[in-house]
């Protein structure tokens, strides 16, 4: 297949490399996916996306014109996708379903474990041989009772991480998941009220959005601990800032952030796109920011490069992608003829 790769790190490069093989020729391209830069997926069968590309309607419209049949995505979520568009294009959708659920649990506990012992401030004091204990206390974990939103595969494997600390755990999903060792499902008000650690791992969906937001704060306890490394959007960042004043919140750590389009994985340092309500975050020494890489491991990056490539494979095969298909409806990708190309390599625009 002729694919292009956009918002490529060069650090993906060696990853798609291992993992195609010389089977596709695909193009890697740094620059995100928009309106102005579809134009590279001209005489491409498809197109490979991140979580920050817009893949909005007029982007999708754009990419059927240039004659794109296959949009996948190198990540679990597909919020950032506009399905309808795309099946009224004939576009198959493909996501990754799950790559590496230990990666962005242990990545939710380290923000959990750092907020908690103040580690990021400690080591900083160090760094200036200030070396006195003031400000440093923390919390036992032990006995403490964690409430995760969402228990697919990241919310299992943060509850097993939890339950190793000999936390309480509670869950709170809306497809109630099958009887879970060690995990007391509750309704979503219970977990609110009665959580120490709250660790979001639900997707961003029409219902989830703000879900997090003044009403189900002040059903909180006082100081709780919120950790999201699932989407910024499923809490309401304002709503959560003042609770930070109040005291409400007592710790906030977020490895996506509600406005992260058109700032994550970008440096900023010295340009104006600075955004002031992070800002205001930031000013509190009880929150802590990473950017959007809690799914940044060696094993994880492997893993997405495998599975985008078999999505490819698939979709060359003229076969449906599976549990990857994120299709609005019944995927018929057996109508679609995918074309093959002769030279097959992976090279950067
Ligand atoms: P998953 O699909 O395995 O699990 C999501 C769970 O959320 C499912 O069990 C689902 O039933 C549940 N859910 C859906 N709507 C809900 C609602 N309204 N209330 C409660 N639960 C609800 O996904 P996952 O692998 O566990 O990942 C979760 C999310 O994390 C993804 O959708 C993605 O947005 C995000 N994510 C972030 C990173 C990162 O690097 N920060 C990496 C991977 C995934």
């Amino acid at each position: 297949m002729k694919v292009v790769a956009y918002s490529i790190k060069s650090f993906e490069k060696e990853f798609l490399i291992r993992a195609n093989q010389k089977k596709h020729d695909i193009t890697l391209i740094s620059n995100p996916l928009s309106l102005e830069t579809a134009a590279y997926a001209e005489g491409k069968d498809a197109v490979i996306v991140f979580t920050n590309d817009d893949v909005s309607g007029s982007v999708i419209n754009k990419l059927a014109d240039l004659g794109v049949k296959f949009i996948a995505t190198r990540s679990v979520g597909t919020d950032h996708i506009d399905k309808n568009a795309a099946e009224k294009k004939g576009i198959k959708l493909a996501n990754i379903p799950s790559y590496s659920p230990h990666a962005i649990a242990e990545h939710t506990v380290a923000l959990a474990l750092a907020l908690n012992r103040r580690l990021v401030i400690a080591d900083q004091h160090s760094h200036n041989f200030d070396f006195r204990l003031d400000d440093l206390i923390g919390f036992n974990f032990y006995k403490k009772t964690v409430g995760i939103i969402g228990l697919g595969h990241t919310g299992i494997a943060a509850a097993a991480i939890f339950n190793g600390f000999g936390c309480r755990v509670l869950g709170y999903d809306i497809a109630f998941p099958e009887k879970l060792k060690k995990v007391e499902q509750v309704d979503f008000d219970t977990l609110l009220s009665e959580s120490d650690i709250i660790d979001i791992h639900a997707p961003l969906t029409d219902q989830t959005r703000h879900m997090i937001s003044a009403s189900t704060i002040s059903l909180m306890k006082k100081g709780v601990m919120l950790i999201n490394t699932s989407r910024g959007a499923l809490i309401k960042t304002l709503d959560v800032l003042n609770a930070l004043e109040t005291g409400k919140i007592g710790y906030l750590g977020l490895d996506v952030y509600e406005f992260e389009k058109d700032l994550f994985f970008e440096d900023h340092e010295d340009d104006q796109q600075q955004d002031a309500l992070l800002k205001r975050l930031m000013d509190h020494p009880n929150v802590l920011i990473t950017p959007h890489q809690a799914f940044l491991t060696k094993e994880a990056l492997q893993e997405i490069a495998n599975q985008i490539i078999a999505n490819l494979d698939l979709w060359q095969q003229q076969k449906c992608v599976g549990d990857a298909c994120i299709c609005h409806k019944n995927c018929h990708v057996k109508t679609i003829a995918a074309t093959t190309s002769q030279n097959n390599s992976i090279h950067l625009l």
